[in-house]
């Protein structure tokens, strides 16, 4: 069976430790391949490559690093059917809406084309007797990126794009669960003109990570996961004086006021929390409906919706793929068995419902629960399959309490009628990122990605001019070339103001 290993120094390597981890065809629930898990040496090997890139890196200047960007969106566009192809085989998402992730992926590298404007610094002339201040934007050097199984594509890029265009390298360690993607993208940024060393791709489990987290030469790491591992990442991370950003877990609210179009909000409702089978950190996992009549209208348009879903084959014309692992089936499958011991009213049950012909895929169908309470330890976790809860209110002000208070705050919504009312929500919730009338509100590239609470650690976002911020430290210059006898003199106090 075939044993994928690294991309380091500008080709593949061999992985040389002796342990491996599974990667499945979640379609047929067979082992596709193998992946080999790094020991802490050959993460070392990694790094000390990158290390040797960055002095000559950093020096090519910023336009002609964007050139490289620009070569590597054409070759990603030329690549994109297969590298579609090759990541819905291992995650299980349909084909295209793996040709999504690699799109908005893409999107973060076109974003930092424009490097060059975007690191410019800044420049004041004559802030003191005959004194000018500039600042400018340097890379840090060797920067990480730990990467979740959801977004084998976009993910990385949204890291490696911004960091590598304002002159650092980099060493992705992707989710041991879909790495081959990672690892092609690595090959393609060569192919665009990166020098060796500059974007490596190390596969491993957390001995990797904590290798990463305690080298000194590592100066930030960007992580993307579950919520105890960014806690852990950052608070390791930060602890060994790097920059860290730790994007965490999430349990998405859709409120649905009496005022809403309720076609629209079913119609939308059922593609965001079912959509990938819920392995989205943006999905909508929970829904609120503002009064009871509310919920009974919305019940009635979701229903059938639910009912008429597809579920098959990632590579067939469905709608919905199977679940990640068997493991993660069965995990998904426990907090719906919790959820009816807690009292949830089951409306649509998908625990047994698989697919003729591959009756060992990781299959399972839409779930839909009501009488769902903010008490209830479903409630309270994060479940990431394809399971929609309904948390009644009688208010808006309930409406924003909800997500609000809950452990997580990545993204929210609310659909109405009401400028008013989504004002007020949108002012009012903790939450990070709001959508109105919006399901997923994922933010385009030129702004910035990332939630609260629990569900991010540190304090700048991904992409964006935040993700420019987060990869560049400031350099602050105060100089004088001209001075007479005056301005010469010996000073023994802090100049003040006159
Ligand atoms: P995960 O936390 O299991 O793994 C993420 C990464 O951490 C992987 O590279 C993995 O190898 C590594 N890792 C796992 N255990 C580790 C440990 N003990 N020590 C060190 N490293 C470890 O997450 P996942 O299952 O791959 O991804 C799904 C999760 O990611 C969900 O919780 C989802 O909400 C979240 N997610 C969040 C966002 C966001 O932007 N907030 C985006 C996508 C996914």
């Amino acid at each position: 069976m075939e044993t994928l290993g690294h991309f380091v120094g500008g080709k593949q390597v061999e992985g040389r430790s002796n342990r491996t981890h599974d990667i499945y065809d979640p379609v047929r629930g067979t082992v596709r391949r193998q992946v080999s898990l790094a020991t802490a040496e050959e993460v070392r090997e990694a790094i000390g490559r990158a290390q040797d890139a960055f002095p000559a890196w950093a020096a090519v200047n910023p336009q002609r690093r964007a050139r490289v960007m620009f070569e590597f969106k054409r070759l990603v566009e030329k690549d994109k059917d297969r590298l579609a192809k090759l990541l819905s085989e291992e995650h299980g998402k349909t084909v295209p809406d793996a040709m999504g992730d690699v799109q908005r992926g893409l999107e973060v590298i076109e974003f930092s084309c424009g490097i060059p404007h975007l690191q410019k610094g800044e420049y004041t002339e004559g802030a003191g007797p005959d004194i000018d201040v500039y600042s400018m934007r340097q890379p840090l050097g060797v920067c990480a990126g730990i990467t979740p199984f959801n977004f084998p594509a976009m993910i990385p890029m949204w890291m490696f794009g911004p960091a590598i265009a304002a002159g650092n390298t980099f060493i992705n360690k992707p989710s041991e669960r879909d790495p081959s993607v990672p690892l092609r993208l690595a090959e393609l940024m060569m192919e665009a003109g990166a020098p060796e060393g500059v974007l490596n791709v190390v596969n491993g489990d957390k001995e990797a990570v904590d290798t990463i987290l305690e080298d000194p030469r590592v100066k930030a790491v960007s992580f993307v996961g579950s919520s105890d591992i960014a806690q852990y990442i950052y608070a390791t991370g930060t602890a060994h004086n790097k920059r860290v950003q730790a994007f965490g877990g999430a349990k998405n609210h859709m409120v649905v006021l009496p005022d809403a179009d309720m076609e629209n909000a079913a119609s939308q409702l059922v593609g965001s929390a079912y959509g990938s089978a819920g392995e989205r950190c943006m999905a909508t996992p929970v829904v609120v409906p503002v009064g009871d009549g509310t919920a009974e209208r919305l019940i009635e348009a979701l229903k059938p919706k639910i009912e008429a879903l597809r579920i098959g084959p990632s590579d067939q014309d469905v709608d919905i793929g199977p679940l990640v692992t068997k493991e993660h089936k069965e995990r998904v499958r426990g907090w719906i068995d919790r959820a009816v011991e807690e009292g949830q009213e089951v409306l649509v049950d998908g625990r047994d419902q698989g697919v003729e012909g591959y009756e060992d895929g990781f299959f399972m169908g839409a779930t839909l629960l009501d009488k769902v309470k903010p008490e209830h330890e479903s409630y309270k976790q994060e479940i990431f399959g394809p399971v929609l809860q309904i948390v009644r209110a009688d208010t808006l002000e309930e409406a924003i309490r909800l997500p609000s208070e809950h452990q997580y705050g990545n993204g929210v919504a609310i659909f109405t009628a009401s400028g008013s009312a989504a004002r007020k929500f949108a002012q009012e919730v903790e939450v990070g990122m709001v959508g109105v009338n919006v399901p997923i509100p994922v933010p385009v590239a030129y702004h910035s990605f990332g939630g609260w609470k629990r569900s991010g650690f540190g304090d700048t976002n991904q992409h964006g001019p935040e993700g420019v911020r987060f990869w560049t430290k400031v350099k602050t210059v105060t100089q004088r070339w001209d001075w007479d006898e005056e301005l010469g003199a010996s000073e023994f106090v802090i100049p003040t103001m006159k």
